[in-house]
């Protein structure tokens, strides 16, 4: 066969030659150990809460090493792609705080970075690998392969184009050119010199040394409408653009003996891989891949809800560096980017998906925030999923901010916020907008609870500290019979009408409405003291 005159009558189009690429495509000039790594997501419209694991270890290894992160859109399946999805993608990533050193709005010198636009590059590489006899067209059709499928499924043998059940690899150069001629579709074949009786050892960043079953199949690199699968463009790309770390998902693992052939066929080295692991959840005792339909599957799920983009990183981090907690809690303020991330400390079985403890993770989080910070993620979540509540929040920012400073700094700071959504039902009741008398104390009568409410508001100052504060409630309750001192009350309960416990109860039901609340002496200090007043006075009423 003369596969020069092969190449020439597949690809009379393609006119450039490896070199011209390697020559467009230089090494990339980093500093020694820098690595080089990319996300390369397809543009399917839904943005798997999943992809923010390679991501994030692509980002990091990148990132922590000096060197490049990028972004390649893999659209080369038009059936699965939609319109303006990777525009959308980019921007939910934005949102989380992550950024692409280049991508398709950042193009940088190893474009383009989008697949569609790449078609003459893969057809360059599929040319010489016709030329050096190491691909061939395939005319088998559809039906072909369906009957194909169905004789393998009855013979029970490992389904596939190789061995006895090829038919187009010998096809003279003559049949060639008439089936062309008869203007026949095909694809184009990898010829796999490959043996399942052979094993290679093999060593994944994450999954450790591992054998494989050599690839024997003659798997298709270009398809009928000329595109890549796959794995051509995985070859083609990751090579051009001088990744040194493929991070992706573990289900490409069965392909890595077919990626290895197809690298060593195209005379491009190896990159290191990272398989990582299925992200899993929790049904009963038994292990489910998170899908689409699940809660919190999605990632525009986290940015309604509100959680704060460092929660989820921070979330993800726990998940992918077992390390990562004990770091935290020995560098409580430091950034998430301080902390050294290490391929070692990955797990190679999959993380189990786990909404509450995203929800500690988050409730500390934010707990550590400033309350300027606060302020402003609050309002910037508010404005856009609940305008009301933004309207309510952003009239008086510096009233706002006094509130969201309850309990912060210091050592054991408040946790009361998981998610912006529940900021409303937190201080709601400091706007008038939501104040209501929504919880009474239980098993106390008027009798019981007005006069304590009235002699506290006459004997009310907001210049009293809390520990005045607390006396002052003390005082009115002992005089009214209710024990100042818990020990002593739960001692001998009989003996009191309550504790001042049940004081301090009457006094925040009525300011807050609610039975929980923040420290009540700073919360009527906010208020102030008409406002608190009055909201006792009128409570009063109510009973
Ligand atoms: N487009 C592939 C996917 O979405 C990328 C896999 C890879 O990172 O190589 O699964």
């Amino acid at each position: 066969m003369d596969y020069n005159a092969l190449a020439e009558l597949l690809f009379p189009d393609v006119t450039k030659t490896p070199d011209y690429y390697e020559n467009l495509y230089p090494q990339r000039e980093l500093p020694e150990g820098a690595k080089v790594t990319r996300f390369a997501p397809s543009p399917t419209g839904f943005v798997h809460f999943g992809g923010l694991f390679p991501v994030l270890v692509g980002e990091r290894l990148a990132h922590q090493s000096g060197g490049v992160f990028y972004l390649r859109i893999e659209d080369t399946d038009s059936k699965r792609e939609v319109e303006g999805a990777e525009y959308d993608l980019i921007k939910v990533f934005e949102n989380f705080g992550v950024n692409f050193d280049e991508s398709i709005v950042k193009e940088g010198k190893y474009g383009p970075y989008r697949q569609s636009e790449r078609r003459e590059i893969y057809r360059t590489y599929a040319k010489e690998l016709v030329k050096n006899g190491k691909a061939y067209p395939c005319f088998c059709t559809e039906e072909d392969m369906q009957a194909l499928r169905e004789r393998q499924e009855a013979e029970k043998v490992t389904p596939g184009y190789y061995g006895e059940y090829v038919r187009c690899r010998e096809l003279s150069l003559d049949e060639i050119k008439e089936k062309i001629n008869a203007g026949m579709p095909y694809v184009l074949r990898f010829r796999s010199e490959g043996s399942p009786d052979n094993k290679i050892k093999f060593t994944d960043l994450v999954k450790g040394a591992i054998e494989v079953t050599e690839n024997h199949i003659d798997h298709v690199l270009l398809k009928s409408d000329g595109m890549p699968t796959y794995h051509m463009a995985h070859a083609v790309d990751d090579h051009l653009m001088r990744t040194t770390h493929v991070v992706r998902g573990e289900e490409w693992l069965s392909s890595l003996p077919y990626h290895i052939q197809l690298f060593a066929a195209l005379g491009f080295k190896l990159p290191k891989y990272l398989h990582i692991s299925q992200l899993m959840r929790k049904e009963g005792e038994a292990k489910k891949k998170l899908s689409k339909r699940d809660k919190g599957a999605g990632m525009s799920y986290y940015i309604s809800e509100g959680y704060p983009a460092e929660s989820v990183l921070e979330y993800v981090m726990t998940l992918l560096n077992s390390n990562f907690e004990d770091w935290r809690r020995a560098n409580p303020d430091a950034n998430l980017n301080d902390f050294p991330f290490s391929i070692k400390k990955m797990s190679a079985s999959g993380s189990l998906f786990d909404l509450v403890k995203l929800g500690d993770v988050s409730k500390n989080v934010i707990s550590r925030m400033t309350a300027d910070n606060v302020y402003e993620k609050l309002s910037a979540w508010a404005k856009e999923f609940d305008e009301e509540f933004y309207g309510v929040i952003s009239k008086d920012p510096d009233y706002t901010k006094r509130i969201l400073q309850i309990g912060r700094g210091g050592n054991k700071p408040r946790k009361d916020l998981e998610t912006w959504k529940d900021a409303k039902g937190y201080m709601g009741f400091f706007f008038p907008e939501y104040f209501r008398f929504d919880e009474k104390p239980e098993g106390f009568s008027k009798e019981d609870i007005v006069p304590i409410l009235e002699e506290f508001s006459e004997q009310y100052d907001t210049n009293d500290e809390q520990n005045v504060w607390f006396d002052k409630v003390k005082a009115v309750g002992e005089k009214h019979g209710f024990c100042s001192n818990i020990k002593e009350y739960k001692a001998n309960p009989d003996a009191y009408k309550g504790s001042v416990a049940d004081v301090s109860a009457f006094i925040r039901a009525a300011v807050t409405g609610k039975l929980n609340s923040p420290d009540l002496c700073i919360v009527m200090k906010i208020l102030g003291r008409d406002e608190s007043l009055n909201r006792i006075k009128k409570f009063k009423e109510t009973l």
